[in-house]
């Protein structure tokens, strides 16, 4: 008889879970509280704009190759499109810097910003790229907290030689001054480590990764927008006879002798299974295991607020796919955020024009807008109060940085605080990366895979192992199908 996995939360992590184990003579079912699948990485359309409501920029594609190869999944209509130059940067001295994702072309934006032609720069890259060589056979393949395998061991032991990395083992924002003198590039550094939620001033030096990956392998976009991804998953599951059910919230975790027994649902129905992962907020766990809530201390990652707007008008052809309008101050702004738990007062922005570069995603002649800031995660706290102070604080930015969002071109408006993220997925405080990786304690011994003293219970997804980001969570979903295989079938 097929052993029975049930999901609960269908995010990036939980269907890509579902994939591995349907492929594999698994029965199973996932069950989600909202009436859409995706988790995070979601869609919102009104009158033809088609808005990702989530994610809007891909890093590591080969690791959702991997994914679909791995699986057998059809995927050859999925068009990742690579977007050369990334990002526009606009900062607060007027100065505009359209930054090249790719190492040998940044050479030449080196040459004019950097002094000695950015040597400090590509030492910097050569140590990340290292750094990431250590993650991909360590961190992306094994879970800190559990028994490493033999053939881990190994790989561990292989992987020892790199860690005199210099340059890798201190805080972020200070090896990057270290090493970067244009007060431009430097704020274009910093900004990386709010790709899973942290600030620059507080995480480690590792996370040079991020711009390292960005550089090496890219960063990418989805033709149709990004819940693509999700749908084409979804349409393999369904032909695996995965059971998905939407409009499903989870209010129990059923366990007895310490061994899980299923779940039941908002209706009172039970369903059982021999295993259950959570792909919610793991922290969260406790609530639906009856068992008090865990004392946490550990700091939140950030939160967002973000204007999904439909224009009837295009915007200036210098506005590109991805653009950054810097805040003057960004030490303040984290500050504000992770000191004063405060919206900051001049935000930095990122816009996200998808119709820019796939006319798909709106009407002709219009625009397919997403306006992101960053916000503190404060659990309970009532963001609808502020919303006219929201906009005014974005907005303005925006217009400061030559950016024009007339308010008469606005068709289509709909707005996500970090109450709302809160509210919809079930997040502590709206935050969109679990914990905040601020030590190397928090970045590298997240919230486990397994449940302690559950059998049959696991977690995947962006608030565990190896953390947030489209690609990670992938990677955790592999992590967490090994150690079910491991702990439910091999022993
Ligand atoms: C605004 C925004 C921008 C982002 N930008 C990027 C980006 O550009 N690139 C990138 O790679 N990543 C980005 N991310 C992060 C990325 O979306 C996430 O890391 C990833 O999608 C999280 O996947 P997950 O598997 O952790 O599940 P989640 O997406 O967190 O989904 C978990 C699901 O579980 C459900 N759930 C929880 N509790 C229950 C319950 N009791 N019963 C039933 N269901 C439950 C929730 O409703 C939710 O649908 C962004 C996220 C946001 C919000």
């Amino acid at each position: 008889m097929k052993k029975r996995l049930i999901i609960v939360g269908s995010g990036l992590g939980g269907l890509s879970l579902a994939l591995r184990a349907s492929s594999n003579d698994w029965e199973v079912s996932i069950l989600e509280r909202n009436d859409t699948l995706g988790g995070k990485l979601n869609i919102f359309e009104q009158n033809g704009f088609r808005f990702d409501t989530g994610p809007s920029l891909i890093t590591l594609p080969q690791v959702f190759a991997e994914l679909f190869e791995q699986c057998g999944v059809e995927h050859e209509h999925l068009r990742f499109r690579h977007l050369v130059p990334l990002t526009q940067y606009r900062f607060a001295n007027d100065e505009q810097i359209t930054y090249p994702d790719t190492l040998p072309a940044t050479a030449a934006l080196l040459e004019r910003i950097e002094a000695d032609r950015g040597r400090g720069y590509w030492q910097l890259m050569a140590t990340a790229a290292k750094l990431f060589e250590l993650s991909s056979r360590t961190f992306f393949e094994s879970v800190p907290t559990e028994i490493p395998s033999r053939e881990q061991v190994q790989m561990l032991l292989h992987s020892l030689r790199w860690l005199p990395l210099r340059n890798a083992w201190g805080n972020y924002a200070r090896t990057v001054d270290r090493h970067i003198t244009s007060p431009q590039l430097r704020q274009i550094f910093y900004r990386y480590p709010t790709y899973v939620g942290s600030s620059p001033y507080r995480a480690p030096a590792t996370f040079l990764v991020i711009p390292y990956l960005e550089a090496a392998f890219g960063g990418w976009y989805v033709e149709g927008g990004l819940y693509r991804i999700v749908e084409t998953i979804v349409a393999a599951l369904e032909q695996r006879g995965v059971r998905t059910y939407t409009s499903a919230p989870v209010t129990a975790i059923l366990h007895r002798n310490g061994k899980v027994e299923g779940v039941r649902l908002a209706t009172g129905d039970v369903l059982e299974g021999d295993v259950v992962v959570f792909n919610g907020d793991a922290t969260t766990v406790n609530a639906l295991l009856g068992m008090p809530a865990q004392p946490n201390k550990a700091e939140r990652s950030m939160s967002g607020v973000i204007y999904l707007l439909g224009l009837r008008r295009r915007l200036p052809t210098d506005v590109h796919h991805h653009t950054i309008a810097f805040s003057s101050d960004y030490r303040r702004e984290f500050d504000q955020i992770f000191e004063q738990r405060q919206f900051p007062d001049e935000p930095t922005v990122y816009v996200n024009v998808t119709s820019k570069t796939d006319p798909t995603t709106a009407p002709q002649g219009c625009e397919t807008v997403f306006v992101m800031a960053n916000a503190p995660a404060v659990e309970g706290k009532r963001w609808e109060q502020e919303m006219s102070m929201l906009w005014e604080r974005i907005n303005g930015v925006l217009e400061r940085r030559g950016i024009t969002i007339a308010e008469s071109d606005v068709v289509v408006r709909s707005v996500w605080t970090p109450e709302r993220f809160e509210r919809t997925y079930a997040m502590p405080g709206g935050a969109i990366y679990g914990l905040a990786s601020h030590s190397y304690r928090t970045a590298f011994l997240r919230p486990t895979m397994r449940h302690r003293r559950i059998k049959g219970l696991y977690f995947v997804g962006g608030s565990t192992h190896p953390g947030g980001g489209t690609p990670m969570v992938i990677l955790s979903s592999k992590l967490a199908y090994n150690l079910i295989l491991r702990y439910e079938v091999d022993s």
